[in-house]
């Protein structure tokens, strides 16, 4: 029987796993060194702020891998002998396969500064890190304050979770702006407020320098690049992005032959079916990166539903038919401390020469909308809304079907999910942008059977 190794039990190794054996019969393997069973990595703040359990996270029964004929296997993969078909793992075992899925996702960053590896320094990825965090930064006694280095979405969400235990923080961000290589400017700067409104040391343009140890080798304070200035702190966050967690890949070249080892970039190298340049290896999730763009995607995307997507895709190939990767319209959630975020299609931070823009925040702020048309064809191109929710199957199909700006604005009703929004804001969306652009756009009442699809 065919043997499948999936190595990496995230999001995207577990659902190729289900999938598969939805599909088949074969012999399925997961390995993992970080835990023995698949957890919810983007609930892990959840379980620092108190309001789940770790065993939460887990969304199958212990016992499900058993009963679906799923083999998990706790260890860390050293090297990957391609052309042996087999797996090295540091204690020297050495593990064969038919296929190997590489879904080892990714690591947090670290630039080279000096003191990013003394105790009481962590990224927020692993559980591992969060156990080191509930060590180094268990209350506001123990951790009488904590730095963070990197403006992203992981960064602030370590921020809330300090802050959860009224532990100050310092939150350093080398742009000018909250996460504005993403974020155009209204809601940059939104979140820039809200961040300080929470009681955060902000600090913008800043860069780390280094970090310093006192003299039990622990953390004991920070070193800003452009101001030397020094902040005492007891534990530093690392969240100055995250990359592919490939490494371990990087030596096993060594070991393969010239010209079949597996090619890497930032990532693992795949092309649209996430087949690697060496037969029966695939990568998927985090780490794989896609050697053609597909649209405006980046090639490498760390969110978890691409992962699931991924999955579920690759399952078709393995299983015989074999299927390219089709991500479809991008979107994204988040959640910066009280405001949620969501975006459909593309609101880039700089606006291109074709497009045009409309933005509106609430007066009392918290909310707002940024849509993005064609300023020739009017073509809808994305939305981001904060602090409103709006319907992912609105937008998705608005994105398929090419509707314009005033379709868009005209279903607002349609689109919102928020029926305390319905009533504030949407009227007077419409009316600025009518009396910005000259239109004379009218809302349509919310139909049902336009959200639900049951018109012809
Ligand atoms: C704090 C946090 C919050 C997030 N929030 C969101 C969110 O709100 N929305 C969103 O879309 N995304 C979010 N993400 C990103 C999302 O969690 C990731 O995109 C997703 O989990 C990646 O899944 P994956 O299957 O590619 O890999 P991973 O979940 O990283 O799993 C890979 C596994 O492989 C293991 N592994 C790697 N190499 C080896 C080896 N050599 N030997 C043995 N095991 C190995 C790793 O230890 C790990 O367990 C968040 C991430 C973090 C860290």
């Amino acid at each position: 029987m065919e043997h499948i190794v999936i190595l990496g039990n995230g999001i995207s190794g577990v659902t190729l796993a289900r999938h598969i054996r939805k599909l088949s019969d074969k012999k399925i393997t997961i390995i993992s060194a970080e835990t023995e069973f698949f957890f919810s990595r983007t609930a892990l703040m959840y379980v620092y702020m108190g309001h789940m359990k770790f065993e939460h996270t887990q969304p199958y029964e212990n016992n499900f891998w058993s009963k679906n004929r799923i083999e998990l296997k706790k260890g860390y993969v050293s090297k990957v002998d391609s052309k042996n078909k087999s797996l090295i793992f540091s204690d020297g075992e050495v593990f064969p396969y038919d296929k190997l899925i590489l879904a080892v996702g990714s690591k947090p960053n670290k630039f080279g500064w000096p003191g990013q590896d003394l105790d009481g320094v962590m990224g927020m990825y692993h559980k591992q890190d969060l156990e080191k965090l509930e060590e180094y930064a268990p209350n506001n006694k123990v951790c009488k304050r904590a730095v963070i280095v990197g403006g992203g979405l992981i960064g602030i969400e370590l921020a809330e979770m300090l802050h959860s235990r009224h532990i100050p923080v310092t939150f350093l961000v080398r742009e000018a702006s909250f996460w504005n290589g993403v974020l155009p400017k209204g809601e940059s700067t939104m979140i820039n407020n809200e961040i300080l409104s929470n009681g955060i040391d902000l600090r913008l343009s800043t860069n780390l320098k280094e970090i310093k140890a006192d003299e039990n080798g622990k953390v004991q304070s920070v070193i800003l690049e452009e101001t030397g200035e020094e902040i005492f702190c007891d534990v530093v966050g690392l969240t100055a992005g995250v990359s592919p967690n490939i490494d371990f890949l990087k030596d096993s070249e060594i070991s393969a032959e010239p010209g079949r080892s597996i090619e890497l970039g930032r990532g693992i190298k795949v092309n649209r079916n996430l087949e690697t340049n060496i037969k029966d290896v695939y990568a998927i999730g985090d780490c794989a990166e896609q050697n053609e763009a597909i649209d405006q995607r980046r090639p490498i995307e760390a969110v978890w539903y691409t992962g699931r997507m991924m999955g579920e895709t690759l399952a078709q190939t393995i299983c015989g038919n074999r299927t390219e990767y089709k991500p479809g319209h991008w979107f994204n959630s988040a959640k910066f401390f009280d405001i949620e975020y969501q975006t459909y299609g593309w609101v880039w931070s700089q606006t291109k020469e074709n497009e045009a823009r409309f933005y509106w925040e609430y007066k009392g702020g918290k909310k707002c909308i940024h849509i993005n048309y064609d300023k020739n064809t009017r073509e809808f191109i994305g939305i981001n809304t904060f602090g409103i929710r709006m319907r992912h199957e609105f937008f998705d199909k608005a994105l398929t079907e090419k509707r314009n700006i005033e379709y868009v604005l005209e279903h607002l009703a349609d689109a919102n999910f928020d029926p305390e929004f319905y009533k504030l804001h949407e009227k007077e969306i419409v009316e600025k942008f009518n009396s910005e652009n000259n239109t004379t756009i009218q809302l349509k009442k919310k139909s049902w059977s336009r959200i639900f699809n049951l018109q012809a």
